[in-house]
């Protein structure tokens, strides 16, 4: 029915480039109905998505339509305002999906946008409840019919190494040397506002390290007849800022920032591959990004972030493992339930949703990569305590719904604190960025070092 509508009444259009349309409007429309606050939009290859936020919540009807594609949105109870109008600049033209977009008055108290294709797409519209710093959100989300493929785009970057690497004769190629173990070098501790953690987890790491130390280090290992495939995933992302520093840093950006440099270290090296989770400023929904990671195989999955606290002198960077039996503190548990927050923020569709009930349960196959992860983990703290001050010198777990691949090993970097201004500056630093990313890279070898990955089917 509200096809039939297209064609007939009045259709007042303001398109992207002419925009010199002004639609005259009574007091008494301005007055009515929900009050729009911003919009914003998202574009990225895995899908578009714009943002309406407003002071109540607003409800819409759509239409897709073909020859020429465009998708047709009426929202109720909401007026043509210079705020909407916004819309059509912030659109911009290499967005992968929207060719542009048109708003109009269609009737009183009901405003059409029609959005432009470039071609086909899937969307989804939800709704979103205040949450954080947002007021109601109303979100469209247009994703391509076919999906971009991460298995794809990595064979395709890491061909050529492949390849090189499939030359090498069995049996003569180097393993990573190991590091030295530094892992008592660091923690000043006295400045910790965060209860520490409990005997147990301790223990737990002392074994999982006393473990890797009796383990021979350079007898017949395994022949890495593939390359190593890195997931490295930025926290948060597009609606998901993550932490805020003093200074307005947001961690969304440092992280993406430490993210890229660390893809580009990995890719250096002649056995490795990193394939990014996200490589633009959207957001992920937390199972996506363990689906991207398991969809190329990954032998490690890396969660990169910033910390924050209410204490503004808490600083250092933390390791983090999944955990099946809760939380080692509640330090630990209060982590994850604020990084597991990430989609409330970020903003996640039923059907999103609904298809993350097919998620990854946790089975006999956790334990195995827990342990994996706790060595990875303790790599990792070893390496980042050369570039700064760790807040805690060993691997705390929680259960952190992004770190639940069965079947990689997983672990999430909080690189320092955002939160402290001393940090948030060093985090904006460029050099400081690259030295974390250069320790990350030593952890990671130095973790394949004592665990040669098994063979695996190749991936095509
Ligand atoms: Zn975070």
């Amino acid at each position: 029915m509200f096809v039939d509508k297209i064609n007939v009444g009045r259709r007042q259009w303001l398109r992207a480039g002419v925009g010199s349309l002004v639609l005259c409007l009574g007091r008494a429309e301005l007055a009515w109905g929900a009050e729009l606050l911003k919009v914003r939009v998202w574009p990225a290859l895995d899908y578009t998505r714009v943002t309406l936020e407003s002071d109540a919540p607003l409800t819409t009807h759509h239409a897709l339509l073909t020859d020429p594609d465009r998708l047709m949105i009426d929202i109720d109870g909401l007026v043509l305002s210079p705020t909407l109008r916004e819309l059509i600049g912030k659109v911009q033209a290499d967005d992968p999906y929207i060719a542009q977009v048109r708003i109009g008055q269609n009737r009183p108290h009901v405003v059409r946008l029609v959005f432009d294709l470039k071609e086909q797409v899937a969307p989804q519209l939800f709704s979103l409840a205040p949450v954080d710093r947002y007021q109601h959100r109303l979100v469209f989300d247009l994703y391509p019919l076919t999906a971009p493929d991460p298995l794809m785009k990595l064979l395709r970057d890491s061909a050529a190494k492949s390849r090189a690497m499939e030359a090498l004769p069995p049996l003569e190629l180097p393993l990573p040397l190991a590091l030295p173990d530094t892992s008592a070098a660091t923690n000043e501790g006295g400045d910790d506002p965060i209860a520490d953690l409990t005997r147990q987890i301790d223990q737990q790491a002392q074994s999982a390290s006393a473990a890797r130390a009796a383990r021979p280090m350079h007898n017949k290992k395994p022949v890495l007849q593939r390359l190593l495939t890195v997931a490295i995933d930025p926290g948060h992302g597009g609606e998901d800022p993550g932490a805020i520093g003093r200074a307005g840093s947001r961690e969304k950006d440092v992280v993406l920032s430490i993210a890229r440099r660390l893809q580009t270290k990995i890719d250096a090296l002649p056995n490795m591959r990193a394939m990014l989770t996200r490589d633009a400023d959207y957001f992920v929904p937390l199972h996506v990004r363990v689906q991207k990671a398991r969809r190329v195989n990954a032998d490690l999955f890396l969660s990169i972030h910033a910390d924050a606290f209410v204490m503004p002198h808490a600083r250092g960077a933390s390791v983090f493992a999944l955990s099946a039996h809760g939380a080692s503190s509640a330090a630990a548990r209060w982590m994850a339930n604020k990084e597991n927050a990430s989609d409330q923020v970020g903003g996640v569709s039923i059907a999103t949703k609904d298809k993350a009930t097919t998620r990854l349960l946790l089975d006999l196959s956790t334990t195995a990569q827990i342990r994996d992860s706790l060595k990875l983990g303790g790599a990792l703290l070893n390496a980042m305590g050369q570039v700064n001050r760790l807040h805690k010198r060993f691997v705390e777990q929680a259960s952190f719904a992004v770190l639940k691949a069965p079947d990689i090993p997983s672990v999430l970097i909080e690189t320092a604190f955002i939160s402290n201004p001393e940090e948030e500056a060093k985090l904006n630093n460029e050099s400081y960025q690259d030295q974390v990313a250069e320790a990350i890279v030593k952890g990671v070898r130095e973790y394949f070092s004592k665990n040669p990955p098994l063979a695996r089917q190749p991936l095509l």
